[in-house]
């Protein structure tokens, strides 16, 4: 009867394991609904602000950068590097640059379009120009 006793003990202890290990996985997935929600939300909530921002762009400008992100991918508007895109790496005509530099336009790069801005720090580095 000692053999059936033990194999009892056993029994309870292996369904007691069993509890504890399904209420720990209950609790993670509890958790990860819980950080899924709350993922959900913030995606929600940035893309309500993506919208507000968006609407106080000019309606052009607007429609050529998400043009060029539906065809290039997120690096639309980059910088100009000594003289070339900082998309492509082409180097750039030097009246593109001046147009460029003076910031009173929205200025495309002559080769793969991308939205171009002057970058103070590295200059246009094409003599003359920066
Ligand atoms: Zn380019």
């Amino acid at each position: 009867m000692e053999q059936a006793e033990t194999a009892q003990k056993e029994l309870l202890r292996a369904t007691q394991a069993a509890k504890d290990a399904r209420s720990l996985a209950d609790e993670q997935v509890r958790a990860t609904r819980r950080a899924g929600r709350e993922s959900e939300k913030e995606l929600a909530q940035l893309e309500a602000n993506r919208e507000e921002l968006a609407a106080a762009v000019d309606e052009g400008a607007r429609n050529r950068y998400e043009r060029l992100v539906r065809s290039k991918g997120d690096n639309v508007v980059v910088g100009v590097h000594h003289g070339v895109c900082g998309g492509c790496h082409m180097k750039l005509p030097p009246q593109l640059l001046v147009t460029c530099q003076g910031e009173k336009e929205l200025v495309g790069c002559s080769n793969c379009g991308r939205i171009l801005y002057y970058n103070a720090r590295h200059g246009f580095g094409c003599g003359g120009v920066s």
